[in-house]
């Protein structure tokens, strides 16, 4: 009966807005869709034992992040023995993937959600490796929805300085300068601009032996560009593309990478294509799914060549 009422809800959805609007709607779809989506782990998530005190494991844990339910129900299905985390309101599930201790979070969206979970579980859990995934927009006219991106870097496209230009003269994007966000310098001891973070060469290598035994999508390496929006400006987005080489967009990665570089916490962001308005493909949630299969396989082969 449940599954009825899901089904119409997702059918009334899907007549509202339809798959191929392109119109000033898709973000409300969007979050409606990622809604319904993810609305069984609500419950499962509610189900949790509550942990007690302190969290305790004689290995570091992997951290594996997710903003939304629909990205985070597979992992969270995945772990042994969970146990459900609050701090701060903020959602974190510990367990063992693989008899090793994996921990994942539920981020919320944004770069000050993610910044701030991140953080706080990086002092609560002390983890060995942060993975952020989920999902992003195309700016790569070449990728297909489902296709996933594995991050050599990520940086925040907001995080620029633009030319002084008088009332009226109007907006040129491309003459804005990349000033990068803050995360701690090890050799200067101070907090410096980084354009952009790398992915953890480890990591990235063995996101590359999971791509090799992986069959559900195509995998490909990229730039993840991050910012709290949503860009439907082709010319913008372009200039991204072009300038910056960014692959996708989406809203957490490069917050993640600068609380784990001033942490110095191993980090890779890995994220699969949801949308993609540069080829007119509107968002899919559902293909959250395959993303979280998929950094399944490489903490998989993070714990057996490198953990263990
Ligand atoms: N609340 C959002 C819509 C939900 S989907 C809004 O109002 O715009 C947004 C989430 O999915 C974010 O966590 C982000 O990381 C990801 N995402 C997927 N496609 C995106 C895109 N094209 N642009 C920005 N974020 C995107």
């Amino acid at each position: 009966m449940k599954k009825f009422f899901t089904l119409l809800i997702a059918a009334v959805l899907m007549v509202t807005f339809p798959a191929n609007a392109q119109n000033s709607q898709s973000i409300d779809n969007a979050d409606a869709a990622a809604d319904v989506a993810g609305d069984s782990a609500e419950k499962f998530y509610a189900s949790l034992p509550q942990a007690k005190g302190d969290y305790k494991s004689k290995r570091r844990p992997i951290l594996i992040e997710g903003a939304m339910n629909v990205e985070t129900e597979i992992l969270v299905r995945a772990l042994k023995n969970p146990v459900a985390y609050r701090e701060l309101n903020w959602l974190f599930v510990a367990g063992t993937y693989e008899n090793y201790p994996v921990v994942v979070v539920r981020t919320e969206q944004g770069v000050a959600n993610a910044a701030a979970s991140t953080a706080l579980a990086i002092k609560k859990f002390n983890p060995v490796a942060v993975i952020n995934q989920g999902t992003a927009g195309g700016h790569d006219p070449a990728l297909k929805i489902g296709d996933i991106v594995i991050g050599a870097s990520t940086f925040d496209y907001t995080a620029i300085k633009t030319p002084y230009t008088a009332a009226g003269a109007g907006f040129d994007i491309t003459q804005q300068e990349m000033r990068g966000t803050y995360a701690y310098d090890a050799a200067t001891k101070k907090f410096q601009p980084y354009a952009e973070y790398r992915a953890d060469t480890t990591l990235f290598n063995m996101a590359f032996a999971a791509a090799n035994d992986y069959r559900g999508a195509k995998v490909v390496s990229g730039v993840i560009g991050t910012g709290n929006a949503w860009l439907q400006n082709l010319d913008h987005i372009n200039f991204l593309h072009e300038r910056y080489g960014s692959s996708c967009e989406e809203m957490e990665t490069s917050a993640v990478a600068q609380i784990c570089h001033t942490a110095n916490v191993p980090f890779i962001g890995i994220r699969v294509l949801s949308d993609n308005i540069t080829t007119g493909h509107d968002y899919n949630p559902h293909v959250a799914k395959s993303c979280q299969e998929f950094v399944l396989l490489v903490a998989q082969h993070y714990i057996r060549n490198i953990l263990r």
